[in-house]
């Protein structure tokens, strides 16, 4: 990516009428923004004309996209026929997404379902294979990113996706820092933790790593069980200043989605504190 780009998780509030992707992303760049993700939480409907005309859209006015599959997913069910389900949401999900003109794609793996954790792994990574498998022949070229969950009930730990990253190709983590921030009940909340996590995925996986990041963002509150609910950023204990600060010293590059309650609100700002100099 050229540069470290924001834009809110979703079609922007501020677009009150005509709320579709396109005119979405026609907002987000008013609003001086240049990223959005489009959001399939609740299944993935969108037309291939509509796809293509969000991608047209998004190149005129130089927004990036990403998206996220929906919540329906669950590598770990007990039950193949949702296993499977989850699998083709997945499928679903990086095919639009790379025909409406996205780079990456973003979604919360499975649950423990209080298995052991390794073998969880080994599923979500068998599935992971087979759908990189599918999107490798079909030319969907997509990074597939299971997000950094909120809950120690939720698979996906920053070490797991990082060694899902090495086993896997085409698989990068998506690092949400309210997520892991909430997952460790408080702890990574300041510049030596934030660092912390950028310089082991450094080391771990790369500075490509670093060149093209799939951030979320949010305020978030928590308890020792992990995530409640999401927050704006200034209603929340997140040290976003100290945030920004290591992705400036990190240089990462890549894209921040703000997931707050205000979408674009937090995205405005996070864009204006790391550019302000
Ligand atoms: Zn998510």
């Amino acid at each position: 990516m050229d540069r470290l780009r924001f834009g809110p998780a979703g079609i922007p509030l501020a677009l009150t009428k005509n709320r579709s992707a396109v005119e979405g992303v026609r907002k987000v760049a008013e609003l001086g923004l240049d990223a959005m993700e489009l959001e399939f939480v609740y299944g993935v409907r969108m037309p291939p004309d509509t796809a293509s005309k969000v991608k047209a859209t998004a190149e005129e006015v130089d927004v990036a996209l990403t998206a996220h599959g929906p919540y329906y997913i669950n590598l770990n069910s007990r039950e193949k026929a949702k296993v499977e389900a989850s699998v083709k949401r997945i499928l679903d999900t990086a095919r639009v997404a790379y025909a409406a003109g996205s780079s990456s794609i973003t979604f919360h793996a499975a649950t423990y379902m209080k298995d052991q954790p390794g073998k969880v792994y080994e599923k979500v990574k068998d599935c992971l294979k087979s759908i990189v498998r599918t999107l490798r022949e079909e030319g969907v070229e997509v990074w597939v990113r299971p997000e950094t969950t909120g809950k120690g009930s939720q698979f996906g730990s920053l070490q797991e996706l990082v060694q899902l990253s090495k086993d896997v190709e085409m698989v990068l983590p998506c690092v949400d820092f309210a997520h892991i921030h909430a997952r460790t009940g408080g702890k990574y909340n300041s510049r030596e933790e934030f660092a912390e996590i950028l310089s082991y995925l450094e080391d771990e996986l790369g500075r490509e790593c670093l060149d093209d990041i799939h951030i979320h963002v949010s305020g978030i509150n928590y308890t020792e069980k992990g995530e409640q609910n999401h927050v704006n950023l200034e209603e929340s204990d997140l040290k976003y200043l100290d945030l920004v600060e290591v992705w400036k010293e990190f240089n990462v590059k890549g894209i921040v989605v703000s997931e707050s309650p205000n979408l674009e609100g937090d995205a405005i700002l996070l864009k204006k504190l790391y550019y302000k100099r």
